[in-house]
């Protein structure tokens, strides 16, 4: 079967053996398509990864070959991904998935940049759906994304009604932009993109490329990897605020103590969803609560290395990877 692996600087297309059940538990399924995520590119830029690394997480497939406790069967078209946390460990049972060393450790065979990937009786009974049958495949491929999403908006326990800033309308701007406002938020997104904007109006979702001068939200949520994005979260945010972490930027900053001290603001990271949080996010999706057509650009798996490059310089939103 064709991946597409990570080595050094390019992405290269290999023939490798298919994946096969060989009578262990869980599923052999064919890819049918799979998202790039932002944390993909990281991997691949910043070298986190070996050489061999197949990246690709947010996974629409058809199930080929199974053995399994669940109700699943050869032919249904599922939507799935990769960490599952434990649900009894330190970090768990305070909340930070995340964190979860089990979290971290569990994963799908090879990627989700192939042909065919092997899903363990876990993922299978954790993190595996049936994709909604009024979902196309590249919108059932943002279950992932939203659900981290989802997240977020949950972990930072907003007042309903609370007025929220989501700054930068990548695809993961325009999600949480829809998620906080499906929660009962008054949400202003802001991208220095005028297209950007557009997209997320065209949502229903008030948008600007300048913020307005008096404008003091409740809460700001970062979703741009810029480091101008932090300087603007704290000058905006209102005085015991929320600032809501939500993308690495490229430099580290010193610790903002007196601003935090003087003004009381809550600084939070939010990163890797919960299982709960998958269910609402594909729940979200089913019932067009959250829309994200339009969105994806479609590349084939040999084009995967300019679908990075491609969502890096900004020229698409969102890249689904066809397979
Ligand atoms: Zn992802
Ligand atoms: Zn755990």
């Amino acid at each position: 079967m064709k991946v597409a692996q990570v080595s050094n600087d390019t992405i290269k297309i290999n023939n490798v053996p298919d994946e096969e059940l060989n009578g262990r538990k869980g599923a052999v399924v064919k890819v049918l398509g799979c998202g790039l995520c932002g944390s993909d590119i990281i991997k691949f830029e910043h070298k986190t990864v070996p050489a061999g690394t197949v990246l690709g997480h947010e996974i629409v497939a058809r199930v080929l070959e199974i053995n399994s406790d669940t109700d699943f069967k050869p032919g249904d078209v599922i939507v799935t991904t990769h960490h599952i946390p434990c649900g009894t460990c330190v970090y768990c049972k305070n909340g930070n998935v995340s964190m979860c060393r089990h979290f971290k450790e569990t994963n799908i065979f090879p990627g989700g940049f192939s042909e065919k990937v092997f899903l363990s009786e876990e993922h299978l009974q954790n993190v595996a759906y049936l994709k909604p049958e009024n979902l196309t495949e590249m919108e059932a491929s943002f279950y992932e994304p939203l659900s981290c999403c989802v997240r977020a908006v949950r972990r930072a326990k907003l007042r309903a009604g609370s007025d929220v800033l989501v700054l930068g309308l990548g695809s993961i701007g325009i999600l949480m932009s829809q998620a906080l406002k499906a929660s009962g938020m008054k949400v202003l997104g802001c991208d220095i993109l005028a297209e950007r904007v557009e997209v997320l109006k065209g949502f229903g979702v008030d948008a600007v490329t300048n913020l307005p001068p008096d404008y003091r939200p409740d809460a700001v949520f970062l979703t741009a990897g810029a480091d101008k994005t932090v300087e603007i979260a704290i000058k905006t945010v209102r005085d015991g605020g929320k600032i809501v972490v939500f993308a690495s930027t490229p430099d580290s900053f010193p610790f903002p103590n007196n601003e935090i001290y003087y003004r009381e603001l809550t600084v939070m990271g939010s990163y890797s969803p919960d299982l709960c949080d998958m269910r609402e996010s594909l729940e979200l999706l089913r019932s067009g609560r959250v829309k994200v057509d339009g969105l994806s650009t479609v590349y084939p798996l040999e084009e995967l290395e300019q679908a990075i490059r491609d969502t890096k310089n900004a020229k698409i939103m969102k890249a689904y990877i066809k397979i």
